[in-house]
């Protein structure tokens, strides 16, 4: 009986690839990026790393 609960131990699941995960492209600082799971929702809009690159691009809109 106790080698049922050492086979379902076996058959876990523990290897997840990175590389399955969408990657973008940091607008601000050009490093990609990887899929977050924050992001799910608006990973199509999503163009920066991290807030700090979001923050420092440039501001759109104006002729500078
Ligand atoms: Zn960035």
């Amino acid at each position: 009986m106790s080698a049922r609960f050492a086979c379902d131990r076996w058959m876990m699941p523990k290897t997840r690839r990175k590389a399955d995960l969408p990657v973008k492209t940091c607008a601000t600082c050009g490093r990609p990026f990887t899929w977050r799971k924050k992001w799910a929702k608006v990973w199509d809009e999503v163009r920066y790393c991290s807030e700090r690159c979001r923050r420092e691009r440039k501001p759109a809109g104006q002729s500078a």
